[in-house]
């Protein structure tokens, strides 16, 4: 008689439609699963984290044994000690693995004689994105996205794009409406027995608010939520997009990135349901397009580009960033007001919207030359959705200009007057966002002409900076600034701003 062959299934494959569950039948197929103490305990991550992947990882696990098959669900120190568990008393055939999302995983992978199967999590597998992106001088997300499009089809009319135009960013970029905007409120989920039980196992040096309900741990809840968002959010995704109000703290965004990043979600039904929207009458092309170009854009773009720049890309530094992450990011104490909501949301919810996590904690980062994998670390272990692979190309390449322009064409550098435009943080802030110099000046204006001033030879060959380049060397008080940056790095360092 033959042996069953194993499956094995990763915490961030937690799909029924995986490759590696193709051909996967109960009672000939057994499953394997390893919950590693080492990898939950290998930064300090945010307590929403840790809950939402053990927990997604446990319910898949009943999901299969309810479909009939046998789940060997493990805890073990690592993912080697449990595989090698499950072979000494198991003894498999062999053991099937769909290749793990990490750059690191998947070498290790190749010393555990595992059978690797080809992923399809993303629409545009890694190797098809290199084949893309072989004898292009630059690779811009644009191009990416409209061969996607092509390819997919998504918001296609035969050849031509839907609504006639490809790309309605800039109908995407409305400053907050005064007075707020109104929502319904989002769905939670009730915690039950489950949820208990691995909150109170969460390892010690985990920190943040307990789970409120707001992430969902099934696919079923996944699936709920993705439905709230294509009925009630996705007509108005669009024009608010890029604003920040300091009383909202998901605005509209989709909150769907943990269930697409953990396989609770897929890419294509996500968006096959927003273009049944627009296709329906139910939403604006604006929105649906600005949305769909997030995903099969944005988030498959970066993949790409991790797996084509890696293992260098985790390392690069381009413009020689030293300072070790400022305090305030692991204490949230701080007197500017847009920083300190944006950590307090990451408190409260493992969670900071894309302007935020780029235009305040990325820029304050990049305009303080904070050390890019101190960046890497900390967001990675504090937002609920956080992995390397999109970690890396999202805060060293588009948020730390750390690759030196590979994905970004210029530095995501703004002073205070940008927040004081795409946010209402200002108004209560202790800090004015138009002086340069003073106690009271906005540290992210004194740093911004200092960074330009300190980056003048880095950047002296970015032709879309040298107007903001030639004005910080026009300054008049050019030394008043120097001054004032040096206080505030100070002030930065000691936790004290
Ligand atoms: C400095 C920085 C750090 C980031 N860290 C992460 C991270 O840890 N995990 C993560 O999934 N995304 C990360 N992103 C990308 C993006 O900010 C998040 O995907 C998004 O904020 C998640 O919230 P949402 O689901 O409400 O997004 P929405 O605004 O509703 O967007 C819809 C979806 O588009 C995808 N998406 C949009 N932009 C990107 C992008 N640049 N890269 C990848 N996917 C994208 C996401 O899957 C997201 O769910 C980061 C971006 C920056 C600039």
């Amino acid at each position: 008689m033959t042996r069953p062959d194993t499956v094995w299934v990763l915490g961030d494959q937690l799909n029924r439609g995986i490759a590696s569950l193709e051909h996967a039948e109960p009672g000939v197929t057994r499953i394997l699963m390893v919950e590693s103490a080492a990898k939950l305990a290998s930064k300090r991550f945010h307590r929403q984290r840790l809950h939402l992947v053990v927990t997604a990882m446990r319910r898949f696990a009943d999901e299969l044994r309810n479909a009939g098959f046998e789940v060997d669900y493990r805890r073990a120190d690592s993912l080697a000690v449990g595989l090698a568990a499950h072979r000494r008393e198991h003894a498999p055939e062999r053991v099937r693995l769909m290749e793990p999302m990490s750059w690191s995983m998947l070498h290790a992978a190749r010393g555990l004689d595992v059978e690797l199967i080809r992923s399809n999590q993303f629409l545009c597998h890694y190797e098809d994105f290199a084949e893309w992106a072989q004898g292009r001088n630059r690779l811009v997300m644009e191009d990416f996205y409209r061969w996607q499009r092509r390819r997919l089809g998504y918001l296609m009319d035969g050849d031509e794009p839907a609504g006639g135009t490809w790309n309605y960013d800039a109908a995407n970029r409305e400053p907050p409406p005064a007075g707020g905007i109104d929502r319904p409120p989002r769905p939670t989920t009730r915690r039950d027995d489950l949820d208990e039980e691995v909150l109170a196992a969460l390892p010690d040096s985990s920190f943040g608010a307990e789970p409120d309900g707001t992430w969902a741990t099934s696919r079923r809840a996944a699936l709920a939520r993705l439905r709230f968002f294509i009925d009630e959010l996705l007509p108005g995704f669009g024009p608010y997009q890029d604003a920040i109000l300091v009383d909202d703290w998901a605005m509209g965004h989709s909150l769907l990135s943990p269930y697409l990043n953990l396989g609770l979600l897929t890419p294509d039904e996500v968006c096959d349901a927003a273009e049944e929207a627009y296709r329906d009458g139910r939403a604006p092309i604006e929105s649906v397009e600005g949305f769909i170009r997030q995903i099969i854009g944005w988030r498959e773009y970066v993949w790409g580009l991790y797996w084509l720049e890696m293992p260098d890309y985790a390392r690069r530094n381009a413009l020689g960033a030293d300072r070790p992450l400022p305090p305030l990011f692991t204490t949230g104490a701080t007197g500017m007001r847009c920083v300190a909501d944006a950590l307090a949301s990451v408190e409260a919810h493992g969670y900071a919207h894309h302007i935020q996590r780029l235009m305040v904690f990325g820029n304050l980062a990049l305009l303080a030359g904070v050390v890019p994998q101190d960046v890497v670390e900390w967001m990675w272990a504090s937002f609920v959705d956080g992995a390397e692979w999109v970690m890396v190309p999202n805060v060293l390449g588009m948020a730390l200009y750390a690759d030196g322009g590979l994905m970004a064409t210029k530095p995501y550098a703004a002073g205070g007057n940008y927040l004081n435009k795409m946010s209402d943080a200002c108004g209560g802030c202790r800090f004015d966002p138009k002086r340069r110099t003073g106690d009271d000046a906005c540290p992210f204006t004194t740093l911004y002409w200092d960074f330009l001033d300190r980056n003048q030879d880095a950047l002296a060959g970015n032709h879309r900076l040298a107007r903001q380049l030639a004005a910080a060397r026009r300054l008049g008080n050019l030394d008043e600034v120097r001054r004032r940056a040096d206080e505030v790095l100070d002030l930065l360092d000691a936790g004290r701003l």
